[in-house]
């Protein structure tokens, strides 16, 4: 079982950000930091943890004691496992060593960091709060602190050319991180780009160079060793994201705070998005929780497959069969055998898997595999 936290404080809104984040107080952080652990206290079951991810948001805007007595709730509500991979996500001008160093005392194991790109020119127009600078000396303190660290990478911004793209590769081949994260920018509604880009004002890399900047990025990372095991995911060999590997193979995991999502293996149930009216109703003893979706088999079937063809190494015939009592070329036939007419998917004995090209254009597979 996994465990997902959400923080959902930033020091300042990025421009391109849809995420269920928001610029808070002290007090409003500290009054969220209560309502969560009430969160967990309510809900916890003595379950077995796995992994468990505190993401944002910012979690790293919440002091070392906040953090601690979430971890706190956690550990008295679950069992979390000796070798369980915990994880925070983390900006650059958000920590220091002393930060760092508390982190790693409250157990957390793995640090993902938003850096996006070494372009002081880019980030500017991101939204950042830190250049290149103090990416880069995050990243250099965290290695200190941590033997497992992510870094985010966007692609496809406003202004970016193909050059910019490699510089930021070349770094990343310097930087002796373990895992890369990939992000090609999508412009949501509600955001400062949104707004420029219907004033006609964000000049966005046509779809060939962008189609460019992922060709050059996913053929570039394996070469520097990193190796793709999900579309947009690159890691060395055994740092593996444990927790997205979960996600994408059906695993039940528990989401804790506003706006956060959770599957018991039956039920997705989502929470109260809105930061107020959360803490507000956890105040007030009432639920947060509400249930999305009740996964029938063939909802469960048609994930099997299009979450776990996210990962290079595919779906399991056998395993498929194991699951549902039945055979994958029987309920899948058409999908399977369409995608590889058109060198999308491939199959090798057991294993079914996206080719390189199907990668690219995973969402029109994942369409057909929809019953
Ligand atoms: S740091 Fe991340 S979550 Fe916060 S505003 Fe920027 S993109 Fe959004």
């Amino acid at each position: 079982m996994m465990i997902y936290v959400h923080i959902p404080f930033c020091v300042r809104k990025c421009h391109y950000c849809a995420f269920n984040s928001k610029v808070g107080g002290a007090a409003e952080r500290a009054a969220y930091v209560d309502a969560l652990t009430r969160e967990i206290n309510l809900r916890g079951d003595d379950s077995a943890v796995e992994t468990i991810y505190f993401g944002g948001g910012t979690p790293t805007t919440l002091t070392l004691a906040e953090l601690e007595k979430i971890i706190g709730a956690l550990r008295t509500a679950f069992t979390v496992d000796d070798n369980a991979e915990i994880t925070i996500e983390a900006n650059p001008g958000t920590v220091d060593a002393t930060y760092l160093r508390g982190l790693k005392s409250l157990c957390f194991n793995r640090l993902s960091l938003g850096v996006q790109s070494f372009n002081d020119a880019l980030l500017k127009i991101l939204g950042r709060i830190h250049d290149s600078r103090a990416a880069i000396q995050t990243v250099e303190l965290a290695k200190i602190f941590f033997a497992n660290v992510s870094v985010d990478l966007m692609y496809g911004l406003p202004n970016q050319t193909l050059e910019d793209v490699r510089r930021d590769l070349e770094r990343i081949d310097g930087l002796g991180v373990q895992h890369v994260s990939l992000y090609g920018l999508e412009v949501e509604d509600g955001t400062k780009f949104f707004e420029l880009a219907r004033a006609g004002r964000l000049a966005l890399p046509d779809d060939d160079t962008a189609a460019d900047m992922y060709d050059l990025i996913t053929t570039t990372l394996p070469a520097l060793g990193f190796k793709r095991y999900e579309i947009s995911n690159f890691a060395r060999e055994n740092f593996f994201s444990r927790h997205n590997v979960g996600y994408w193979t059906g695993k039940r995991y528990f989401g804790f705070g506003a706006g956060a999502h959770g599957f018991d293996g039956k039920l997705r149930t989502s929470n109260v998005r809105d930061v107020a009216t959360y803490i507000e109703r956890l105040n007030a003893g009432l639920s947060v929780s509400t249930v999305e979706e009740v996964v029938t088999r063939r909802a469960a079937m048609e994930e099997f497959c299009f979450l776990g063809l996210r990962m290079t190494d595919g779906i399991s015939a056998r395993v498929f069969a194991e699951k549902f009592g039945a055979n994958i070329f029987d309920v899948f036939g058409a999908a399977i055998d369409d995608n590889r007419r058109r060198g999308l998917l491939a199959v090798d004995g057991d294993k079914i898997f996206l080719t390189a090209r199907g990668m690219a254009l995973g969402n029109a597979v994942f369409a057909d595999f929809l019953l």
